[in-house]
């Protein structure tokens, strides 16, 4: 046995992996990685991949980043962890005002990964009703096919099926709205026609049951999980409008589009405005360290935060989790957001993003849906193969490549620092990966 066969056992026999049907790795082995650097991962052997799905989402500004790195390291020989409970420290602090003034939502509360921010803005939104003496407001709507975490709280709103439906006995009634996801509009209908017809069947469903909402929670213009569905930011518009004619709060999730990831540097922005303008709840994560350590944070506004400051110990949100805030986290969030400051980082994007879309409309394949917000391509591939996701997956890894499809959908997502050379990797290992997983095998 090689040293790499010898861990790959080992994990096996003592790491239950996540999301993952253990037994499935009888026919499809782990990958051992032991080191990044920039957009690529290298394996105990040495050989790379290059990440195209930032490692689930969470990298921006590729591994081994040296800025992020030594704020770490700085941060490292000061404090390691205080609890947040009657303490406090400079990172949480100049992190909160940075996000405060990014976002126009002035008061964060912090948890450690992104389900658990759901479940933070999920319990204040009720809680908040009830404090203000609206006690039946206790509902929540998302849309359908949306992803908050899997959590029993974040489950709930959650609407993906193999994700929730063996957990159904245990999680909250919540109602699934029509989602804008532009794959859906009919043939002719324009991506912005297609999100005003959805906005209105959620309007017809606040009407009726406003008096029992508390809150809608939303992914902007990317569901992904769905299968990087997107749609026309007309929708979250007229959502803002609708939460306010009925007195619902609006959650928004952006644990996956933050940081940049949808050419703002938040995706609430591009329905104009600033992420205050449409939400009274915002949940951040993943790439909010840039990476490198779990962190997630929800946001809110005055009115909110008025709603708990009392005499009674029992209206405050004593919600609490052992990391929250935690100094090291935080440094790798303000380096993060000092990279946003420092270097063009939305202006890149935009030309990087401009190469990716173009390999894409000049592949000679039968694909469906091209379609791209940011740094997030997407496009569904015409095949017969029921495995196509996993046989895609597994090609793209032979070849240097992680990529991770959903269904049909191939999409990339990768670390903001892909240079010329390491697109066209990207691009011409997808195809070959494609090619490779097309027909049934
Ligand atoms: C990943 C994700 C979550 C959950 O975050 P975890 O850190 O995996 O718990 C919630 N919402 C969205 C939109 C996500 O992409």
């Amino acid at each position: 046995m090689s040293g790499n066969q010898d861990l790959l056992q080992r994990s096996l026999n003592s790491v239950w992996h996540p999301c993952t049907q253990m037994k499935h790795h009888e026919r499809y082995p782990l990958v051992p990685i032991s080191r990044g650097e920039g957009a690529w991962l290298f394996d105990t052997d040495g050989k790379g991949y290059l990440d195209a799905v930032s490692s689930w989402w969470v990298n921006l500004f590729g591994h081994n980043q040296p800025v992020i790195k030594d704020a770490i390291k700085a941060q490292l020989d000061q404090l390691e962890h205080v609890m947040l409970a009657g303490f406090t420290h400079g990172p949480v602090v100049e992190l909160s005002e940075k996000l405060s003034l990014l976002t126009g939502l002035g008061h964060a509360f912090y948890g450690s990964d992104g389900a658990s921010a759901t479940e933070i803005a999920l319990k204040m939104s009720f809680h908040y009703w009830r404090n203000i003496g609206q006690p039946k407001k206790t509902k929540f709507i998302s849309l359908q096919n949306s992803y908050h975490g899997e959590t029993l709280g974040a489950l709930s709103v959650t609407d993906v099926a193999i994700f929730k439906d063996t957990y159904a006995p245990l999680i909250l009634q919540s109602a699934q709205m029509p989602s804008p996801d532009s794959r859906l509009a009919e043939a002719g209908e324009s991506e912005e026609a297609f999100a005003l017809r959805c906005a209105e069947a959620l309007e017809i469903y606040a009407a009726e049951h406003h008096a029992e909402l508390a809150a809608f929670i939303i992914e902007p213009l990317v569901q992904g999980a769905a299968g990087m569905a997107m749609y026309h930011p007309v929708y979250l518009r007229r959502a803002r409008e609708i939460c306010d004619r009925y007195n619902i709060h609006l959650i928004a999730d952006e644990i996956a589009v933050g940081f940049g990831r949808t050419g703002t540097l938040f995706a609430c922005e591009q329905a104009g405005g600033k992420v205050s303008d449409i939400a009274d709840f915002v949940c951040l994560s993943k790439g909010i360290t840039g990476g490198y350590l779990p962190l997630s944070v929800v946001l809110t506004t005055d009115d909110v935060y008025q709603a708990f400051y009392h005499d009674q110990t029992a209206k405050g949100f004593l919600h609490s989790h052992s990391y929250t805030g935690n100094p090291l986290a935080c440094s790798a969030a303000l380096a993060t957001l000092k990279l946003f400051e420092t270097t063009n980082v939305l202006g890149n994007n935009q030309k990087t993003a401009q190469q990716l879309l173009a390999a894409v409309q000049a592949y000679d394949l039968p694909l469906g849906h091209i379609r791209q917000r940011g740094m997030i391509t997407a496009f569904e591939v015409e095949t017969s193969n029921p495995q196509f996701a996993q046989h895609c997956y597994t090609a793209a890894l032979r070849h240097g490549l992680l990529l991770r499809p959903i269904a049909n959908t191939v999409y990339w997502m990768p670390p903001y620092c892909l240079n010329a050379a390491e697109i066209d990797h990207l691009v011409q290992s997808t195809q070959t990966a494609i090619l490779e997983s097309m027909a049934c095998s």
